[in-house]
């Protein structure tokens, strides 16, 4: 993997461990969340915001005193509905011909990990990771999990 890829890769393992699911993940769940103890409300509000948008997801956030909360705003434009499904089908059908290659090699890629255009996963049996970056125009594919077998599948 190339060395800029790999200080990605690590940057977003880092990011997702700091918020293990973390409150914009809560929110797609439940449909609404409010802000933890001790949050700046602002700041809550601005981050659930940024991640909606890298979504095209619409929310309603709002504050009260020290707490903010946000709740979806289900109902996207119809001249937009299309061109959003599309785009998240695209990006299913994707990640599902990587893990196929991957697959393919022995490994077993687990979830991915996304941030805005980057997604990592790694094989759940030998750790073997893949990075991906869909591009406008190209899409940067690289790991280990896509070129080398895994090492802990074929024996018995
Ligand atoms: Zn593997």
């Amino acid at each position: 993997m190339l060395t800029a890829h790999e200080k990605r890769f690590e940057w977003i393992v880092n990011e997702f461990l700091e918020r293990p699911a973390g409150d914009y993940a809560e929110l797609l769940r439940r449909g609404h969340v409010s802000s933890p103890d001790g949050a700046d409300p602002e700041e809550w509000r601005r981050d659930i915001r940024r991640q909606a948008r890298q979504d095209k997801v619409r929310v309603i956030t709002s504050r009260d005193g020290d707490r903010a909360f946000a709740m979806l705003h289900r109902t996207i434009p119809a001249d937009q509905e299309m061109a959003v499904l599309r785009e998240a089908a695209d990006r299913i059908t994707i990640f599902g011909e990587i893990a196929q290659r991957s697959r393919a090699l022995g490994h077993q890629p687990g979830s991915w990990l996304r941030h805005d255009d980057e997604s990592i996963t790694t094989c759940q049996s030998c750790g073997a990771r893949i990075y991906i970056k869909l591009g406008e125009r190209r899409r940067i594919e690289d790991g280990e999990a896509l070129t080398d077998p895994c090492p802990n599948t074929g024996t018995p």
